[in-house]
């Protein structure tokens, strides 16, 4: 385990070295170590590991401090043990200190510098069931580093112009001979970007992009689900100068619905009938989610009997149509009825021979 090392013996420094010393015997390790200088060799990989990781902690005050009072315990703690488990890790978590300490980047290694795509973004959007079925466009806010209005991306301020990196001689690239091996290597002087900015402009600081509230329209397509992802292509954010934008990925979440429930294009819902037109059929009016509609029901419906009404379900996201709509039926009683009705009722037991309880005077209020 290179964590068990001790690091101040890893560096061959006191333990009273000043920063100085810390850096400077870290980077003749490193270039002894380098994995270009010693290809193939695990052992050399392990040192350069060591080493970072050793300098890493010394070079960082609170880490030292930490290290120096309670030792690798103390890192780990704190949260802030290094532990690099690849040489890339170190590359990538280190470039600048190599920039740093060498005047030059880790090349193609590491950090990928110069020209690229922006970063995607993602968010969450809940839309109501409603919404889901007739889709809807809407307007949202999504902060993300734009392309600068000032300059429009190009870095320079109004009126000047970049000019050809004097350095690299505007290809971007840096040639190092160190001793017997050569690193073709990001130009420090640039950044990679072949360009020099005289005067950087003002409100992006030469960076060419900013961040900003951006506004995006979503057109969310009836039909959407739960979950559906939608992708809003160059509407993530900007790319360095000369790059692409990344891609703003909207993931929908459909709210629930208190009276109408969804299994993928169908729908289900309730609606009452009266239970002599369960008997007898007749005409209901459903609700729908948009809007109502006048169905009618069989003669002799039972409770929980459904109707389907085509078409008015939800719409297929990727063709034409839409699903259908089940109705449940629930059948449903009169709690009071005037002293005719309950003299039907009477006669109609005694018709279907069912025994009732004897009228009792003034029962139902009729
Ligand atoms: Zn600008
Ligand atoms: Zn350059």
């Amino acid at each position: 385990m290179s964590t068990a090392k001790e690091y101040y013996q890893v560096l061959g420094v006191e333990r009273t070295a000043s920063e100085d010393e810390i850096k400077r015997a870290y980077k003749k390790l490193a270039f002894q170590y380098h994995p270009d200088r010693n290809p193939d060799s695990r052992e050399a990989e392990e040192k350069f590991k060591d080493v970072a990781e050793a300098y890493a902690v010394l070079s960082d005050p609170e880490k030292r401090r930490l290290y120096d009072a309670y030792g690798h315990e103390g890192l780990r703690g704190a949260g802030m043990s290094p532990g690099f488990s690849s040489v890339e890790d170190i590359f990538s978590s280190f470039g600048s200190i190599f920039e740093d300490l060498f005047g030059f980047g880790m090349g193609g290694r590491g950090r990928r510098r110069g020209r690229g795509r922006g970063a995607d973004l993602r968010l969450q959007m809940e839309i109501s069931l409603a919404e889901a079925v007739s889709g809807l466009e809407r307007e949202i806010m999504v902060p993300r580093l734009s392309t600068c209005p000032e300059c429009q991306g190009g870095r320079a301020a109004p009126g000047s112009s970049p000019r050809t990196c004097p350095a690299c001689r505007g290809s971007g690239q840096q040639v190092l001979q160190h001793g017997f091996f050569t690193m073709s290597t990001p130009c420090q002087r640039c950044g990679g970007s072949g360009e020099f900015l005289d005067q950087p402009c003002p409100r992006c600081r030469g960076a060419g992009r900013i961040e900003e509230e951006h506004k995006v329209m979503v057109t969310i397509p009836p039909g959407v689900d739960d979950g559906t992802r939608l992708r809003l292509s160059g509407e993530g954010e900007a790319g360095p100068p000369g790059g692409t934008n990344g891609d703003l990925y909207v993931d929908l979440r459909v709210l629930e619905h208190p009276r109408f429930e969804r299994d993928g294009v169908t729908l289900h819902t309730e609606a009452e009938v009266d239970f002599v037109k369960a008997i007898l059929g007749g005409e209901i009016e459903v609700e729908l989610i948009e809007g109502k509609k006048t169905v009618s029901v069989p003669r002799g419906t039972q409770p929980g009997d459904t109707l389907v009404i085509p078409g008015e379900g939800v719409p297929y996201l990727r063709r034409p149509g839409r699903g259908d709509l089940v109705v449940h039926l629930k059948v449903t009683l009169p709690k009071k009825i005037s002293g005719e009705q309950e003299e039907l009722l009477r006669r109609y037991a005694e018709l279907s021979q069912v025994a009732v309880k004897k009228k009792k005077k003034g029962f139902f209020g009729g």
